[in-house]
């Protein structure tokens, strides 16, 4: 199980503060594997208590001791205050027992019902042609930087997870900025913890969610940071179609993803591995697909 940089017992990214066993050699590993051979530079965390809150209607929980997001001065991170996108149905899918998008000929297929070679050794689980998320993470033997990802994923049914932690996954580009899969379907969690969001920073512009036991299509557009020395000259960015419907446009990535905190930009290689969540919950997967894109001028994306 990765970690988010959150605790286990915290909330939806939990795999924790790396502090402890397992979750803090995770950590090390994929801290160093991010770094390359840079130092991390700066503090990683600003972790705080552990108090989960309800919001100010009760609906939504979260955490108001978290520092304020310079992005959006106005919420925590993870504030429970924090307004939900509209949650919408996105319609049906065309043919739910088949795949909606086969890859392009031009495309690195990750995962096509079958062969699992393009990740490193793993403990996922093949089951009637659907990755089943077990046991750790899922990292591909290639890296990516700019790229262009297809995922298809399905939270448990019946739902599984505690209230805060249900149906937890994750995509993690470059392994270090996630994009949240979560069963925000079926709970009320903080508006940057929810499917679709860019985990602790920025939620979807919308939630076109389909419930547990159906199929969810990510489209994406990532492009990667560009450092220059120690500094980030252009920060990370992604465009998101979520079952045909925009969820993020060329929206900034603020920093390698942290659970109640915020981490700053440190510099890495151009490419680096792209890592799928696991978080002890049995999130499914199919016909993963990614294309790597070059994309120069980062205005017009
Ligand atoms: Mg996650």
């Amino acid at each position: 199980m990765t970690n988010d940089n959150g605790s286990r017992e915290l909330g939806p990214e939990a795999g924790g503060t790396p502090s402890t066993g397992m979750s803090r050699r995770r950590f090390l590993r994929t801290s160093a594997l991010a770094a390359g051979t840079a130092a991390i530079a700066g503090p990683a965390f600003k972790t705080v208590a552990a108090d989960l809150v309800e919001s100010d209607d009760g609906q939504v929980v979260g955490y108001t001791d978290t520092p304020m997001q310079p992005w959006a001065p106005e919420y925590h991170v993870h504030d429970p205050n924090r307004p939900w996108p509209p949650e919408i149905d996105p319609g049906e899918l065309c043919c739910p027992g088949e795949i909606s998008q086969g890859p392009p000929s031009d495309a690195i297929v990750l995962f096509d019902g079958e062969d699992t070679s393009a990740f490193e050794p793993h403990e996922w689980r093949v089951e009637d042609g659907v990755l089943v998320a077990h046991g750790d993470d899922i990292v591909t033997r290639e890296s990516f930087g700019d790229c262009q990802l297809h995922i298809e994923w399905m939270a448990p049914d019946p739902p599984r997870g505690d209230r805060f932690d249900r149906g937890n996954s994750g995509v993690f580009f470059m392994n270090n900025y996630e994009l949240q899969i979560f069963d925000s379907y079926s709970d009320k969690v903080f508006a940057d913890g929810i499917a679709g969001a860019i985990y602790g920073q920025t939620p979807p512009l919308t939630h076109p969610m389909r419930p547990p036991g159906e199929w969810n299509v990510f489209d994406c557009v990532f492009t990667a940071p560009v450092f220059n020395g120690n500094s980030v000259e252009q920060p990370a960015t992604l465009t998101l179609h979520w079952n045909g419907v925009l969820a993020h446009y060329n929206t900034i990535i603020h920093g390698p993803v942290a659970h109640r905190g915020i981490n700053q930009y440190s510099p890495h290689p151009p490419e680096l591995p792209l890592m799928i969540q696991e978080h002890s919950n049995p999130v499914r997967f199919r016909n993963i697909w990614i294309r790597r894109l070059d994309i120069k001028d980062r205005a017009a994306v």
